[in-house]
């Protein structure tokens, strides 16, 4: 089992702090419910670097003026890391001998990803998610903002799903990430089509074509829509379909490392998968669910 997707700060907390010792106490956690190895999976936008690459790219005349400002603040707010510090202490618990592989949340940028993945080329990246937490500026998912909030009433779900799953399928088209994070976010305040499948298959379709793997995400549970992405109709559809899947909790602090990682294992068994994909150095291996991780052939031998 994995926890493939974590933070190291919530979304409130604006200075942080980078600690070896905060990684080894997600590891401690994960291991007691039989994770063998995580991924720290920092969103790029709290980074300097993404700032610098990036920013303003709300700055376009089809983001509602309100919708463009709340952005510009919240983008302001995060960016304030530096992603080689982050990448240093991330290879400071690898040297410890801690089981801990190095990633990052990577969002959909349209018409940028080759940029991104510039930048993102620049630095020894284990695992890259790809993730779409807004569509034309607005973040459908940022529950804590009013004025993101405000926009879910006033908008026809099925366009709302439509356009996720368009940015979605070009996020996988760019190839500049590894696994499809919470396939199905757009669910996540609980607006939900009356027939959702056809943006099921094109979700499925867009990891097959791209080679990605899905995420089973247990943060769902915590949310308004109060299930695990994918739904349990995409997920087997993933699994029909051969793609492979890692496991996660998407925990912003320690409370969350490893969150229901029982139901996971429960719910990936009752779709009849053993297998997960692990990554090192974005070069994918086999991890059973029940067992020890590390590349097939044994465990890797890292220094420490
Ligand atoms: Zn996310
Ligand atoms: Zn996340």
């Amino acid at each position: 089992m994995l926890d493939y997707h974590l933070h190291l700060w919530p979304h409130h907390e604006h200075d942080t702090v980078l600690r070896v010792d905060q990684l080894a106490e997600y590891c401690a956690q994960a291991e007691a419910v039989g994770i063998t190895e995580i991924a720290l999976t920092e969103h790029l936008f709290r980074f300097r670097q993404a700032d610098a690459l990036l920013g303003g790219f709300w700055d376009d005349e089809s983001v509602p003026p309100a919708l463009a400002e709340s952005m510009a603040e919240y983008w302001k707010f995060h960016a304030t890391v530096d992603l080689d510090a982050y990448i240093a202490c991330a290879q400071e618990a690898k040297e410890a001998g801690l089981p801990v592989v190095i990633g990052l949340e990577v969002d959909y940028y349209e018409g940028r990803m080759d940029e991104v993945a510039a930048l993102l080329a620049g630095y020894p990246f284990d695992v890259l998610l790809g993730s779409v937490h807004w569509v034309g500026g607005w973040r459908f998912d940022d529950l804590d903002d009013p004025v993101s909030m405000a926009e879910w009433p006033a908008r026809q779900v099925d366009r709302c799903w439509d356009a996720y799953t368009t940015a979605l399928e070009e996020l996988a088209a760019s190839g500049a990430c590894d696994v499809l994070a919470h396939p199905d976010l757009i669910k996540v305040a609980g607006f939900v089509p009356s027939a959702p499948a056809e943006w099921w298959d094109r979700i499925a379709e867009a990891a097959v074509s791209s080679g990605m793997a899905a995420e089973l995400n247990s943060a769902g549970w915590r949310k308004p829509v109060g299930e695990q992405y994918p739904a349990v109709e995409l997920l087997r559809s993933f699994v029909a379909r051969g793609v492979p899947l890692t496991t996660a909790s998407d925990a912003h602090h320690l409370d969350h490392v490893a969150y229901r990682a029982d139901d996971m294992r429960a719910l990936l068994a009752s779709v009849g998968v053993e297998l997960l994909q692990g990554y090192r150095a974005r070069v994918p291996h086999r991890v059973a669910v029940a067992g020890l991780g590390g590349p097939a052939g044994g465990q890797d031998a890292d220094a420490g």
